[in-house]
Parts: structure tokens; C-alpha cells; sequence
């Protein structure tokens, strides 16, 4: 069987991340965040990422963008990024000048907390005003608060009013929607929502996903959707990624991973979802805890919670391969 990098076209990526490894510095030892991922976002789909907290999908995201806190670095690896017009960046490449000019106006990225995301002390228009200049010699600036109050009725906001706010003046729904819009104010070919819905409630969620549909459906904007919620990448992607300890061990379309999953660690999260209908007797939650991520179980990394663990998965990493209908998965179970 063919490893997935031998198989898969390229035609149609935007984005091809090859054997990216971040690690961070911490006092007991090296933590390998990002172990050796390959990854490939197609053009105009939603890709979701998925995965418990602390498995490095957040980590992995922004070191899209060479976004790493301070204490962590890029170990090695390539992330090439393909615009419309055919250029290819090589974003790890690029010069601290040209990767500022590079993010926001090719790749942008909305956070999970809106509320670091705005500078307490200016108002919503001076960070559309600021994020256009930071980027662009001449800035009309009527053009551009132009632009953003189209952005923010987009997302189902009167822009007479959000603009001349503050953050701590509005509610938490207000604030991730008005950072999406502004994460679209230099027309971005991709952009990173990294749990754009996990600190708000219920309704509010549902809201803010219904929009980033018809935005989606609208314009075919590519999006990476991180997310510890299964379920809420049902509604919205059109791939997922499972990812564990750093690895990716599964990716499929979405109807596979929820029909079809092939990873037991998929299978897991999955049986770990309770049901408004189903009895509480159905969700079987993941055995045992995560391992240290400072010090992970050799082989494949989820021996240690797998029922299906055999001796090689003790000693050998399993690779991703293909199934068939580009449907990826990283264990030996497959692996014959
Ligand atoms: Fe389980 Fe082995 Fe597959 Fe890992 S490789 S998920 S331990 S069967």
C-alpha cells in the first residue's frame, strides 16, 4: 500500500504542510507539540481538526503562520501555500517583513479568546483601520470603514453602532463575531478559526456557525476549523483530521469519520459523545487518561489506551495510509 504523500495530487491544495515538528522548551524537558504532520488544505473546503485539548492542533495552526509562543520553535518541516493567481509561497522562507505583509492578507486567524484579540484601549474601527495600514501604503480610510461595516453586517451586526465601541462594551458573541469579520478585511484565501465557538453558550454558538456557513456557501472562502467538539464539526466541515499527541491519525470526509471511522481513537471520541436521545449507558468515554506528552508511549502513541493494541504498535509508529477514497489512517490495523 502507498503512503498518502505518494498517492495524493497536489493540483488543488492552497496548503501543503510536509513533516512539520514544533517543540517547546518547558523546565521538564522538550515537548514535541507537532510530531512530523503532513497535511494538505484543499481549496474552498472547510477542513476541521480535531482532537482533546493539549494534542497540538492550536500548536499547529499557528505555526501555519510562524506563530509560536515564545518558548516553542519550528524544528523543521515546510509549509508552502498556494495563492489563486498559481504563485507558490514557501511561508517558512519568508523574511520577518514579508511574513507580516503574508499573514492576515493570505492567511488570517481568529482566535479562540476574541477578548486578546482587541487592544482594550482602541475602538472596533481603529483595528480594521489598523490591520488595512499595517499592510497597505495608502489607505483611504472611508473605503475602508466601508468595507468593514459591509464585513460586520455580514455577520448580523450594525456597524454604526460596533465600530464605535470598545471590547469591554460588547458581549462575547459580539466580540468573535466582529474578530471574523475583521479577519476578512484584507480578503484572505484562507482563514484559521481556532475554536471560534467553544467560549460562548449554546445559542450563541449555533449562531455564530450558521453564519460561518452562509459566509462559506457565499464566497467558497477555504477554512481550517479547530475544535476539541466533534459534533460541531459535523455541521460545518466538509474533511476532518483527527489528531493525538501531536500525530494525525486519521482524516476522511466527514460523513466517513461519523459513519465509517477507521482509528480507534476516532471510534473513542466519538463513542464519548452523549446523545439527547441515547441513554447515558451508550457513551463509553476513552480509557485511562492522556499519556505525558513530555515523555509519550513509543510506537503508535495511543497504545496505552487502545483495545486493539498489538506488540508491534508497542515499538513501531504506524504510518498514514490511504484506504481508498482518500481515506487516511494511521494504524497497523490497516497495515497489510
Ligand atoms: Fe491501536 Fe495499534 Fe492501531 Fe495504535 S496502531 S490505534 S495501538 S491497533
Amino acid at each position: 500500500m502507498k503512503s498518502y504523500l505518494e498517492e495524493k495530487s497536489k493540483s488543488e491544495t492552497i496548503l501543503e504542510v510536509r513533516n512539520l515538528i514544533v517543540e517547546f522548551k518547558l523546565p521538564r524537558g522538550i515537548l514535541r507539540a507537532v510530531d512530523d504532520v503532513s497535511l494538505d488544505v484543499y481549496r474552498g473546503e472547510v477542513l476541521g481538526l480535531a482532537g482533546e485539548s493539549g494534542c497540538g492542533k492550536s500548536v499547529f495552526s499557528r505555526a501555519i503562520i510562524r506563530q509560536v509562543d515564545p518558548n516553542g520553535y519550528i524544528r523543521s518541516g515546510k509549509v508552502f501555500f498556494r495563492r489563486k493567481d498559481g504563485s507558490i509561497i514557501d511561508i517558512m522562507s519568508l523574511s520577518e517583513e514579508e511574513l507580516r505583509n503574508f499573514r492576515w492578507k493570505n492567511i488570517s486567524i481568529v482566535f479562540q479568546g476574541a477578548i486578546s484579540s482587541f487592544n482594550p484601549v482602541m475602538r472596533i474601527k481603529e483595528h480594521f483601520l489598523d490591520t488595512v495600514l499595517d499592510h497597505e501604503e495608502k489607505v483611504d480610510r472611508e473605503e475602508v470603514l466601508s468595507k468593514a461595516s459591509g464585513l460586520l453586517k455580514n455577520v448580523l451586526l450594525d456597524p454604526n453602532r460596533v465600530l464605535r465601541l470598545f471590547q469591554h462594551e460588547m458581549s462575547g458573541g459580539m466580540k468573535q463575531r466582529s474578530l471574523i469579520a475583521l479577519s476578512l478585511i484584507l480578503d484572505p484565501e484562507l482563514v484559521i478559526l481556532d475554536e471560534p465557538t467553544s467560549a460562548l453558550d449554546v445559542l450563541t454558538q449555533a449562531y455564530i456557525l450558521d453564519m460561518l456557513k452562509d459566509i462559506h456557501k457565499e464566497t467558497g472562502l477555504t477554512m481550517l476549523f479547530i475544535t476539541h467538539d466533534l459534533p460541531v464539526l459535523a455541521e460545518i466541515a466538509d474533511r476532518i483530521a483527527v489528531m493525538y499527541l501531536g500525530k494525525i491519525v486519521e482524516i476522511a470526509d466527514v460523513w466517513k469519520i461519523f459513519y465509517e471511522p477507521k482509528h480507534p481513537y476516532t471510534q473513542g471520541l466519538l463513542n464519548s459523545i452523549p446523545s439527547v436521545t441515547g441513554s447515558l449507558e451508550s457513551i463509553r468515554p476513552l480509557s485511562k487518561g492522556v499519556p505525558d506528552p513530555l515523555n509519550p508511549p513509543p510506537g503508535c502513541k495511543f497504545h496505552t489506551r487502545c483495545q486493539y493494541v498489538m506488540e508491534i504498535c508497542k515499538k513501531v509508529a504506524p504510518p498514514l495510509l490511504n484506504l481508498g477514497g482518500e481515506h487516511l489512517v494511521a494504524c497497523h490495523l490497516y497495515n497489510k
